[in-house]
């Protein structure tokens, strides 16, 4: 179990690499600005339709929609009957609003905690139903019903609440699975800042690597799930009043 979550901590080169395909297509859609898409251009209508019902980048996010000196908290693989409780115990402690990216069967087992997720105005986050980390190596029909059974699960254990963000295991994008996800509405959504909090550190361990990386970029991440989280629960304790003595304020990544 610990094993199939950790292989998120391979994904150094593979963030760097989106990194930079967001950069360029940041300068894209910043060219379009004020003027025709190719859709509209062409005068492909169904494209156009289907533009103006989902208008989600499927790019992937890693900037913050909060003006300023900004983070955006993420916290992945739950929801977790023992982990999630306390998690949402701290970010109300410091009034931080976080974005959770959940594991579909996990969210169909604990609809209250979704519930309370939500309710509490945190954003929700497709993270599949199976967290298979070599899913980018797998069929689109494989990949389109992890993320599309996922986002139902979640959304039906939500009460209706959208999932606004599709996250990859281990950021197994592909540019099929990142289309597929932005066509329902989901914005893929990356990392800059891994609290590596899966590898056993101690609390300390993960704060120094938090502070020494939040140059990378304004979204962090953590888990909720996977295993005793309870030394992310103390890091964020302890990260957090930090991060706000530092003049951070807290936003969600741009949709
Ligand atoms: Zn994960």
């Amino acid at each position: 179990m610990a094993r199939r979550f950790g292989v998120e901590s391979g994904i150094i080169g593979v963030t760097a690499a989106a990194v930079v395909s967001v950069v360029v297509a940041g300068a894209l859609a910043f060219s379009n600005v004020g003027g025709p898409s190719k859709a509209e251009a062409e005068g492909v209508g169904q494209q156009k339709a289907k533009r103006a019902a989902a208008p989600v980048d499927s790019s992937i996010a890693h900037a913050s929609d909060r003006p300023g000196r900004s983070l955006n908290i993420t916290i992945d693989d739950g929801p977790d009957p023992v982990w999630t409780p306390k998690v949402l115990e701290v970010l109300k402690r410091y009034n931080v609003k976080a974005v959770f990216c959940m594991i579909g069967p996990q969210a169909e087992a604990h609809p209250d905690l979704v519930k309370k997720v939500a309710a509490a105005g945190h954003k929700l986050c497709d993270h599949t139903v199976s967290h298979n980390t070599g899913m980018g190596s797998k069929p689109e029909s494989y990949q389109s019903q992890q993320i599309l059974d996922a986002q139902k699960m979640i959304e039906k254990a939500a009460g209706g609440t959208q999932v606004e963000y599709y996250r990859a295991p281990g950021g197994a994008f592909t540019p099929y699975s990142r289309k597929l996800a932005a066509d329902h509405g989901m914005r893929p959504l990356g990392w800059n800042v891994d609290s590596k909090d899966f590898e056993g550190g101690s609390v300390s361990t993960i704060e120094s690597t938090v502070r020494g990386e939040l140059s990378n970029g304004p979204t962090v991440l953590f888990h909720d799930g996977g295993g005793n989280r309870s030394r992310t629960v103390d890091s964020l304790n302890r990260l957090l009043p930090w991060m706000q003595s530092q003049g951070y304020g807290f936003g969600f990544p741009k949709r």
